[in-house]
């Protein structure tokens, strides 16, 4: 069993094997001999190339090779840590390291913690500790300060998804963490894009990390075709929804911008009759479940969402992934597109562009070494014309070093000032 070849345990290769996984993925291929060295790891790989299971099945072997002192003695304490930015990517990875870990002799207990349900159940599945713990960070901070769970002992921490935590939005949560977890510990930091300065600052709170970088070249094809199509910014819906009823579209997510805009393009369509509907971080979390299983289900067809689901959400066989909206950033469109084309499954996504947005895909697509010819759909032809960008005065003359905007921000701003659906 190649699994075995990577130095696993024959009980792991048959749990792996169990999920359907039985040629181990060029990132479990580098990442799995890696980790199982003890040695803190920092590894990127494209969406959807079998990430999780590349930190999952070494981490559970890590875990029955070290000493099991402190489970028992401490109370509360955790052996394994896994922090995720989303609480859908928790659920998700929470179930790939139990399935995993049911096969082994003494079945290592696995919590998943996550914001949007009641935290008492979850202070309960911890009493006694767990040797896994899945968590996102805001709802780990609070019941550290319940002193439902101690961190001290902590032997493996996991980032998953790393650069989104080490980003703004989660830095100050995530260095709060850090400061709860024991200095000697190994540490896998793992994503699919790491810009060059988050690159940095997680350079240096590794520990002589091995690099792992699994190019795009080296991957089995994550067969994604990309195309772009111009069309004008209040025809946006009917071109989605021509497309939609046209190719025959099965199962199709869509990025917009913003949660006011999923409801509402999601009614519009579901007016029409395609059964879509809204996923966005106003929704409870149990509506968030729901919506989630559903689409999976094939109960949905189209499911318009934010970039809540732009992140290691995995949905097997996602034939299209639409951004109704462009994203902000280079980075935002690989996730977003990563959402297609899973294990090796081909995909497409189809980015709609407008006068206004042109520019700003332009930058994406430079950003990705990537030249889409802009389509035009018959019926749909644009007519729009860009607004000129009118440059912001700063308050002085001259501007105020460091705070003028730069032709990028115009742009963004541009592009986000577009966002109001038609
Ligand atoms: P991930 O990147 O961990 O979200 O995994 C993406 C998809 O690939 C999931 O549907 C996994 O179940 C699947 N997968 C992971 N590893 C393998 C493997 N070795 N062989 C086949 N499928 C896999």
């Amino acid at each position: 069993m190649p699994f075995l070849s990577l130095g696993l345990l024959p009980t792991l290769a048959q749990a792996a094997s169990a999920l359907g996984f039985t040629t181990p993925t060029p990132i479990q291929s580098e990442a799995i001999p890696a980790v199982l060295t003890g040695a803190d790891v920092l590894a990127s790989a494209q969406t959807g190339s079998g990430k999780t299971a590349a930190f999952a099945l070494p981490l559970l072997q890590r875990l029955q090779e070290l000493p099991a002192e402190n489970r028992h003695s401490y109370g509360r304490a955790i052996r394994a840590l896994i922090v995720v930015p989303t609480r859908e990517l928790a659920a998700q990875v929470g179930d790939v390291v139990r399935s995993l870990a049911q096969a082994l002799p003494q079945s290592p207990k696995v919590v998943v913690a996550s914001g949007g349900v009641s935290i008492n159940p979850q202070m309960m599945a911890l009493r006694g500790g767990a040797d896994v713990l899945v968590a996102t960070p805001g709802r780990l901070l609070d019941l550290a300060a319940q002193n439902a769970v101690q961190l001290a002992t902590v032997r493996l921490l996991v980032l998953d998804e790393a650069d989104r935590l080490l980003d703004l939005g989660f830095a100050e949560e995530l260095g709060k963490v850090l400061t709860l977890l024991p200095p000697r510990r190994q540490s896998l930091f793992f994503s699919a894009t790491f810009p060059p300065d988050v690159r940095a600052l997680a350079g240096q709170m590794l520990r002589d990390p091995v690099n792992i970088s699994v190019a795009s070249t080296e991957i089995p094809p994550a067969d994604i075709t990309q195309r772009a199509i111009r069309v004008d910014t209040d025809k946006r819906t009917q071109l989605l929804r021509h497309l939609i009823k046209d190719q025959g579209w099965k199962r199709v997510l869509v990025f917009v911008a913003t949660k006011y805009a999923a409801e509402l393009v999601a009614e519009k369509l579901y007016k029409a009759k395609i059964y879509a509907t809204a996923f966005h971080g106003d929704l409870s979390q149990g509506a968030r479940k729901q919506v989630l299983a559903e689409f999976k289900d094939e109960q949905w067809e189209v499911v318009i969402t934010t970039d809540l689901a732009a992140r290691g959400i995995d949905i097997a066989k996602l034939p299209v992934v639409v951004n109704y909206d462009l994203p902000r950033s280079a980075v935002d469109y690989v996730h977003r597109i990563g959402r297609t084309g899973r294990a090796g499954e081909p995909g497409l996504a189809i980015s709609f562009v407008t006068a206004d947005t042109e520019a700003h895909f332009h930058l994406i697509e430079k950003r990705q070494g990537l030249s889409l010819p802009l389509e035009e759909v018959a019926g749909f032809e644009p007519t729009e014309v860009a607004t000129p960008i009118v440059p912001q005065i700063a308050a002085d003359k001259g501007g105020i070093k460091g705070k003028r905007p730069s032709k990028k921000d115009k742009l963004r701003a541009l592009a986000a000032a577009q966002t109001k659906p038609d």
